[in-house]
């Protein structure tokens, strides 16, 4: 097997995140030999925290100019860890981060790279000489493709919540520093800022997935619209089950047509096509029709169950586990008792 680097940036508190302990279990399941590569404001103790992890050697680029997620400084960081390590295999976890910057590195490394794979292994599961292969998926997870490279170094970023954390206890890493010049910036981070709604309703690490669709803010049997009675519904229930919110295209885009919206509800909650593929054990699609540009994301959604009055939507035709034809309006009130309970 070839050398193999990974590369992790800390997180805000020093620590390496969960997405850098999954990159890690796969590049040990490789079976070659690995250095970690860090990058951050301090290092010591995300190598601290995997050095019993059995890799050969820990690099690091450490400072407050590379504290902070920002293009040059990271490029040049981990252009810097590239070089030093001088591996064949450079594998990353497909962070926000990593993902604007490794691109520009492979290029002016020579090497080429691999976005949002979902696996890195040999192939066929075989022992030594086997060539590794990354599993991805194109046309928005509706085909997955096993390909290879023979480019070096190839650059592999890994989407988060594929594979289990590496876990381990804590031990006492020796760190040989990569000395980089910070390049010039013109870029500054002043602070986050939140999508605007009033709790954080996107967990990607949540068991379950409840979808609102368009229906919730439709006119009812009453003749009446309830949007309000839909959101204390929803919220109810994310807060009871721990779930996590998503919405079809047409719920969240009724905020710019000037019709009855959820405010719990932005952009970001979008699955679907043009939205998200988030990854859970279950997923409860509510008032949602179930057509294919919005069902495409729920790819990597185990268990799906659909609540509509339409006997005939979408979830009907294969899309859904179980179809409750039902009004989302009288379960959800139930469910919520039952939960409240
Ligand atoms: C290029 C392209 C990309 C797209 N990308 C996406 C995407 O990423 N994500 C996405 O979601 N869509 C996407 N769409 C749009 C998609 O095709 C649908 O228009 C959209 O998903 C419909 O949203 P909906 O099911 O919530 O609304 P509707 O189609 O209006 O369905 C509302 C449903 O609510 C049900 N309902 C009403 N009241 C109740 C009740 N009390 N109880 C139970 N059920 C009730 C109705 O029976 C109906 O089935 C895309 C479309 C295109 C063309």
């Amino acid at each position: 097997m070839e050398n193999i680097l990974l590369l992790a940036h800390t997180e805000a508190d020093g620590s390496l995140g969960k997405p850098g302990l999954e990159a890690l279990a796969t590049a040990l399941s490789l079976g070659g030999a690995l250095t970690v590569g860090l990058v951050g404001a301090s290092t010591q103790a995300a190598a601290d925290q995997i050095a019993a992890s059995g890799a050969a050697r820990f690099l690091a680029v450490t400072g407050e100019s590379f504290a902070q997620p920002r293009y040059a400084t990271d490029a040049a960081a981990a252009e810097a860890l590239c070089r030093a390590a001088d591996c064949q295999i450079v594998l990353a976890p497909g962070t926000s981060r990593w993902a604007r910057a490794l691109p520009g590195v492979a290029y002016r490394l020579g090497g080429r790279v691999d976005t949002h794979a979902t696996s890195l292994a040999l192939a066929n599961g075989a022992p030594a000489g086997s060539v590794p292969v990354v599993t991805r998926w194109f046309y928005r997870q509706r085909m997955e493709a096993v390909l290879s490279r023979t480019q070096r170094p190839w650059v592999v970023l890994l989407d988060p919540g594929c594979v289990a954390p590496w876990t381990g206890t804590a031990a006492a890493a020796a760190v040989e520093a990569v000395s980089v010049e910070p390049p010039a910036t013109r870029t500054t981070v002043t602070g986050y800022r939140a999508p605007k709604s009033d709790e954080q309703t996107i967990r990607p690490d949540a068991k379950m997935l409840l979808v609102a669709g368009a229906g919730w803010t439709k006119k009812q049997a009453d003749g009446a619209v309830h949007a309000a009675e839909a959101e204390q519904l929803i919220l109810g229930f994310l807060r009871k089950a721990q779930a996590s919110l998503g919405s079809s295209k047409s719920l969240v885009d009724q905020s710019g047509e000037g019709e009855a919206v959820l405010t719990c509800l932005t952009h970001m909650n979008q699955v679907g096509q043009t939205g998200s593929t988030p990854r859970h054990a279950k997923g409860l699609s509510t008032c949602c029709h179930g057509e294919e540009p919005h069902v495409v994301g729920w790819r990597f959604v185990n268990q799906r169950r659909a609540i509509n009055l339409d006997a005939g939507c979408g979830w009907a035709r294969g899309k859904a586990d179980v179809l409750y034809v039902a009004d989302a309006f009288e379960v959800m009130r139930r469910v919520n008792a039952l939960l409240g309970a």
